[in-house]
């Protein structure tokens, strides 16, 4: 079986300043995102990316738009195995959205993934709780979104500053584990 990390994208991968990024003109790397993903490259995961874009249900921009902008990302920080994403608004009440572990499992079952080995890597309270759901570990980045209400971090087995500050406690703590 695989092991796996789940990146959140906005706020993770790529600043979450203006709320919905999904121009061109909105792509900003997040801190240190570029030499996080080179760091968990080379550590044998595979690599996916779970994000909510609420944004489409609500009409603000298309899956297209979704996927350009994810597309630009990737060129710069390097490429991900699969992406997966509810593209629901909160209102929709649908199965796929975060902290609903849904995308995890849909994301195991397809690419074999043993989600008790596997990381969730997110800037919001709502990535830790689907990542505990899952029975993930999991990683808060505080450089994101930390200090609204919405993301204290407090229940996440590690709270990193960035994305290479957790890239680095995830080497780390996998020399611990026996395998
Ligand atoms: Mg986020
Ligand atoms: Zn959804």
């Amino acid at each position: 079986m695989n092991k796996a990390i789940f990146l959140d994208r906005d706020g993770v991968l790529n600043s979450d300043t203006n709320g919905y990024p999904h121009k061109p003109e909105h792509l900003s790397l997040a801190k240190n995102a570029r030499e996080g993903m080179k760091l968990l490259s080379n550590l044998g995961f595979k690599m996916f990316i779970v994000t909510n874009q609420s944004g489409v249900g609500l009409g603000i921009y298309s899956r297209e738009d979704f996927r350009n902008f994810t597309n630009a990302l990737l060129k710069e920080i390097g490429d991900v195995d699969d992406v997966f994403a509810c593209f629901h608004a909160k209102e929709d009440e649908c199965e796929c959205r975060k902290p609903s572990p849904k995308m995890l499992h849909d994301a195991a079952r397809k690419h074999n993934v043993e989600l008790g080995k596997s990381y969730v890597i997110g800037d919001q309270d709502r990535d830790i709780q689907m990542g505990k759901y899952a029975g993930c570990i999991t990683v808060f980045v505080s450089s994101g979104a930390f200090g609204t209400e919405k993301s204290t971090g407090r229940s996440a087995d590690y709270i990193a500053s960035d994305l290479r500050d957790a890239a680095e406690w995830i080497a780390e703590n996998e020399t611990k584990k026996p395998e």
